[in-house]
């Protein structure tokens, strides 16, 4: 059944198929239409090789990467990104153990539900598993505390690596991997009705989240017929949120999972493939299962609603959606780009010849105060190659420095935009005011890579 935006509902058949994004996810959940791009490589498997970004770990287990510096960068500013929405809800981050016991009961049962996609280890003759999510780890962390009705709902975070034993033949690229980075979120609710609250919040914030990177999601609810009929408003609710239609799949057996509602939100690819991005989850079993109770006013113990809430899915992916992304745009006949703040390079500038490269450093120097990154192309190549190397890598800004620019202090700036590059005359404080005003409010690193080009490997050849 599809849900609309404004409540009502249509049947998979009779949709308009208007929203060619949503049909994507009907064609696959709903019609189960072979997919059309079959052995065609996604684009983003080029780019991440291109801008230098990650690769196959060829000595590790297939579907684990290699994240090279630029690539960790970016995977590092994402976590960045994540904690610090997180921070804004109040959540408390913890570190947990990456493999635990499988003897132990509720690791048992869970185990089961998972099966075999599971990691698993032998180490001095006991059975270990690594773990998929950060579930694991965050309840136990839970069961152990002492939580009162007053700390409720209280939300506690990790971003994890996560290990998933995906089909050989699945696993590609940054869309899908063994080993990835998950940032997991679990909130503690006192019942219901304060769990749905929650989750209609969260369920926008990940909306909200997807907007600033530049896409918007299709979503796909997973319940049972019972937990819809006694919950259709607050359904209806989420789906007016989403402003665009909703897969709901009731099917879901009464009592088959911890879980009463699932919500994929997918972001659609290159290949028209939905690349399910937040998972979100009202867990009413595993507060049971791990025994994790808070007090309530009367000093009586209860077991809380859970919800589980991964906005930003696994990061590996969110990386993937940025380059499919900028891919789309390119295909648009624009220029593709990544945010500004998630550039591994912000500004290069480029020393026409030998003698301007002292200037040109003292420049980037300047610049790198005002907290931007920065690199220097001081090697002996033509001009003309310099500029066709910052433009393939995507630099957002670059600097052209000559006996002119020395001179005067007023630089040729030329700005990378979505329709085309802009040049301009620009003093080095516009130049750092114009790139600390579009990355305001997000966070910043240094530069994980050596300033010089000249003293740079390459990592991707
Ligand atoms: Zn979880």
């Amino acid at each position: 059944m599809i849900l609309l935006p404004d409540g009502k509902q249509v049947k998979p058949e009779e949709y308009s198929g208007k929203d060619k994004e949503f049909q994507c996810l009907l064609d696959k959940e709903v019609f189960k239409k072979p997919a059309e791009n079959i052995g065609v490589s996604p684009p983003h498997l080029k780019i991440m090789r291109e801008l230098e970004l990650a690769g196959v770990e060829e000595l590790s287990d297939r579907g684990h990467l290699r994240f090279y510096p630029k690539g960790a960068l970016i995977l590092d500013l994402l976590i960045d990104y994540l904690l610090d929405k997180m921070l804004e809800e109040n959540a408390c981050p913890v570190k947990s153990s990456i493999m635990y016991r499988l003897s132990a009961e509720p690791i048992k049962q869970h185990a089961k539900l998972f099966g075999e996609r599971m990691y698993k280890l032998k180490v001095q003759r006991k059975e270990y598993i690594l773990r998929y999510a950060a579930c694991f780890g965050q309840f136990s962390i839970l069961k152990d505390a002492l939580i009162s009705y007053r700390c409720l709902p209280l939300k506690i975070f990790e971003i994890a690596d996560s290990y998933r034993l995906e089909q050989s033949g699945e696993v590609s690229g940054l869309f899908r991997q063994r080993r990835f980075h998950m940032g997991d979120l679990h909130v503690l609710c006192r019942d219901l009705a304060s769990a749905k609250k929650e989750f209609l919040r969260l369920y926008i914030k990940a909306h909200k989240i997807a907007q600033e990177f530049g896409w918007k999601y299709v979503a796909m609810f997973n319940l049972c017929k019972s937990f819809f009929d006694q919950n259709r408003n607050f359904i209806e609710r989420l789906a007016k949120a989403s402003n665009r239609p909703v897969l709901l799949n009731l099917g879901i057996p009464e009592g088959k999972y911890y879980w009463v509602i699932n919500i994929d939100l997918n972001f659609i690819d290159n290949l028209k493939r939905p690349v399910e991005s937040v998972g979100m989850q009202i867990d009413l079993g595993n507060a049971k299962r791990f025994n994790i109770k808070f007090v309530d006013e009367n000093g009586r113990k209860h077991y809380p609603v859970i919800i589980h809430a991964a906005l930003m899915g696994s990061l590996e992916r969110w990386i993937n959606n940025l380059l499919e992304n900028a891919a789309k745009q390119q295909k648009l006949g624009k220029l593709p780009l990544l945010p500004l703040w998630l550039s591994p390079i912000q500004v290069r500038v480029l020393p026409i010849a030998e003698r301007h490269i002292q200037n040109a450093i003292e420049i980037a120097n300047k610049l790198e105060m005002c907290r931007i990154r920065v690199d220097v192309d001081d090697r002996e190549i033509s001009l003309q190659r310099k500029i066709r190397n910052a433009r393939k890598e995507w630099i957002p800004l670059y600097i052209v420095v000559g006996d002119q620019e020395v001179a005067t202090g007023i630089l040729s700036v030329s700005i990378r935009r979505p329709k085309g590059y802009i040049n301009k005359k620009m003093s080095l404080v516009e130049i750092a005011k114009l790139i600390r005003k579009e990355c305001a409010g997000k966070p910043f690193r240094k530069s994980y890579v050596q300033k010089m080009l000249s003293m740079r490997p390459v990592f991707a050849k």
